[in-house]
């Protein structure tokens, strides 16, 4: 057996993981908690790390409020109105009407803003973003996380959350390994703060074999934001609203500055607007949903994906007019250079100039994830001054465990916040995390040796896995007592895409394919058991993919839960097709007992604050 040094530290705020929500909750923390001890934990390297790392061109969340060019209240109806009427608005608006001081710190911080050359104020790319030259927006984030913070570990995955034991459902730290030295950490923390990202590669991708790991949502967010909470009975919220993202095919090129700052649009092979040609089809389904303006994000994804059943496909992206105008054109490739340049290789080696041909979109796989257009993630408590009894219990993104926090991804509910949102939820979530200590509430917490020797045992058991199993190989790889990360992976994969909606059945699924989804998912978690790393670059493979399951497991009981088509474009339930406002006009929150494993799911109201607000001012 390897020895293993094991490292202790012992904070006030843990944060969990440095991308968007991770950096601003550790320089929140330091705001507050002037004397407290705060840590930031990142897999990656902070300063490159999460769906940001490669840099943005747009900042997709900023009211505008100084120049009265949006209120939160907008904002809230936006979400509702793309969400197809399904998120928690007293998150929504909290993030909104902060979300904007949070912009003008990166622009103090120096972050290249574009201006508008007339008015002088932030260049609007759409109603709700402004065009940043953003390839160094995560250098300057993670330089204010550094500043704040006692300390940042990076290259450490956390892998557990610790539990106290002298209280029940209180958090008490987190542990994890450094993936390159293999040493075991343990944080003992009187708060937690997860801020992990979203869920890629839970779906087959479109790209496969060679183009595997060219995805849309960053390959490396791997759901831990969700099976953290999950394994420690944390409950969990909408986490059937995966997303389908429209983008240029290959490249997952972004569309947002294309559709809306170059006003391309889209048309079949034909040179139709076909999204029309679905409208009667798609009313039938959704009833007046499809009237609302802008045009759910779903419900064009679902006139894309009738008309490409219907053969209609491919379908382009009309750039040639465009591209004509020098200025346009520039933006358009620029776009990709701040973000995606991937796109602009695949179109160089397609041949494809969009001046001159229109280049090609596809739908993608689906991806879990609470920040972007979606809103799966945790169950948390709202503010104090907004939020219905349902909806508040403490301490503003407090879970349903005592001292555990959320921001960004992991936060279910509030859709469109972005990077800016983000960043602003973890600054709310540490600001109460910093009360819930001065509060007292995070006494006498205990976390035993043994508690922290189980999980070491368990941490590195799948390189015992591979030592053991390996001289049991007569010949190639495949071994008979262990499957590696990659064989694992490709096999949750197939699970989600061929039962629980994904490309393979043109996002289709029904109660039937969801119970054998997830008949295969629980025996996938016995294999689990048995998986076996290589080294430590695997063994944070493995540790990836399990937090992948869990998250699976909960999206799909999730998905049968619902009995609805709320989304189509997103997924579609065979047996209920439908959306069902009379039955479904709600909420569904989940939790997986952590002795059982057994979920229980439950509907919960869904208030829409905003308006009911304005009516009672109005009356
Ligand atoms: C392709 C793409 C395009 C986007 N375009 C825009 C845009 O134009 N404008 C805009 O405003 N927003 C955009 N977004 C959205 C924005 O990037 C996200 O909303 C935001 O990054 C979410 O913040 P987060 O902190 O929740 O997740 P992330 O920023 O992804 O951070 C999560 C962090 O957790 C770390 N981590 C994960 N697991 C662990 C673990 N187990 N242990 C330790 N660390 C861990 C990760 O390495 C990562 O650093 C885009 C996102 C994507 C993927």
């Amino acid at each position: 057996m390897v020895k293993r040094k094991t490292y202790f530290e012992d904070c006030d705020v843990l944060v969990v993981g440095g991308g968007m929500a991770g950096t601003g909750a550790t320089f929140e923390a330091r705001h507050w908690g002037r004397d407290l001890k705060i840590i930031c934990v990142e897999k990656a390297n902070i300063d490159r790390s999460g769906a940001v790392a490669q840099g943005l061109y747009a900042i997709n969340c900023y009211m505008g409020m100084q120049w009265d060019e949006n209120q939160p209240e907008d904002h809230v109806r936006y979400a509702r109105n793309d969400l197809m009427g399904m998120v928690r608005e007293d998150l929504g608006y909290d993030m909104a009407r902060h979300v904007d001081s949070t912009v003008h710190m990166f622009d103090e911080w120096g972050l290249p803003m574009m201006k508008n050359e007339k008015t002088g104020r932030y260049l609007r790319e759409g109603k709700w973003q402004i065009m940043i030259h953003g390839e160094s927006y995560k250098p300057i984030v993670a330089e204010a996380a550094k500043k704040s913070a006692d300390k940042i570990y990076n290259r450490i995955m956390i892998t557990h959350l610790l539990m106290d034991e002298t209280k029940e459902n209180r958090i008490g730290g987190a542990v994890g390994f450094n993936m390159r030295t293999g040493d075991y950490y343990v944080f003992r923390a009187k708060t937690v703060i997860v801020a992990a990202g979203g869920a890629s590669h839970i779906f087959k991708p479109r790209a496969v074999g060679e183009g595997m790991g060219r995805t849309w949502y960053a390959p490396w967010s791997n759901g831990s934001a969700y099976a953290l909470p999950i394994a420690v009975g944390a409950k969990m919220t909408q986490m059937e609203n995966r997303i389908v993202l429209c983008r240029f095919k290959d490249g997952y090129g972004p569309v947002g500055a294309y559709f809306l700052h170059l006003k391309t649009y889209t048309q079949n092979a034909n040179g139709e607007n076909y999204e029309k040609k679905w409208y009667d089809h798609t009313k039938e389904m959704v009833g007046e949903y499809i009237d609302h303006h802008p045009t759910p994000t779903c419900l064009r994804n679902h006139a894309f994906i009738k008309e490409t059943m219907a053969g209609g496909g491919p379908i382009h992206m009309v750039t040639k007019e465009a591209f004509q105008d020098p200025h346009l054109e520039t933006v358009g490739w620029e776009n990709f250079l701040g973000m995606t340049v991937g796109q602009a290789v695949v179109w160089a080696s397609q041949n494809i100039d969009p001046k001159y041909t229109n280049p090609e979109l596809t739908t993608s796989e689906p991806y879990v994830m609470g920040s972007h257009a979606t809103c799966s993630g945790a169950w948390v408590s709202g503010p104090e001054d907004l939020s219905p009894p349902e909806y508040f219990w403490g301490y503003n993104r407090m879970l349903t465990v005592e001292g555990l926090f959320g921001a960004g991804d992991t936060v279910g509910g509030s859709a469109h916040k972005f990077s800016s949102g983000s960043f602003t939820e973890g600054r709310l979530a540490a600001k109460a995390a910093v009360k819930y200590i001065e509060d007292q509430k995070a006494k006498d917490i205990k976390v035993s040796d043994k508690q922290c020797e189980d999980f070491k045992k368990i941490i590195y058991k799948p390189l015992e896995n591979y030592t053991v199993g390996r001289n049991e190989i007569t010949g190639g790889t495949v071994s008979p007592s262990y499957i590696s990360p990659i064989q694992g992976l490709q096999r949750l994969q197939r699970i989600m895409d061929e039962y629980v909606g994904g490309i393979a059945t043109n996002y289709m699924t029904n109660e039937n394919m969801l119970k054998r989804g997830l008949e295969l998912l629980e025996w996938l978690q016995e294999d689990l058991e048995n998986i076996g790393a290589e080294d430590y670059h695997q063994l944070m493979r493995a540790w990836e993919l399990k937090h992948r399951a869990l998250t699976s497991q909960c999206v799909t009981e999730h998905t049968m839960f619902r009995k609805e088509t709320r989304w189509p474009g997103y997924y579609y339930r065979g047996d209920h097709l439908k959306l069902d406002d009379e039955n479904w006009h709600c909420l569904t929150v989940s939790r997986r007992d952590p002795k059982t494993g057994k979920f229980t799911l439950e509907k919960i109201p869904v208030y829409h604050i905003v308006d009911e607000k304005e009516k009672k001012r109005a009356s």
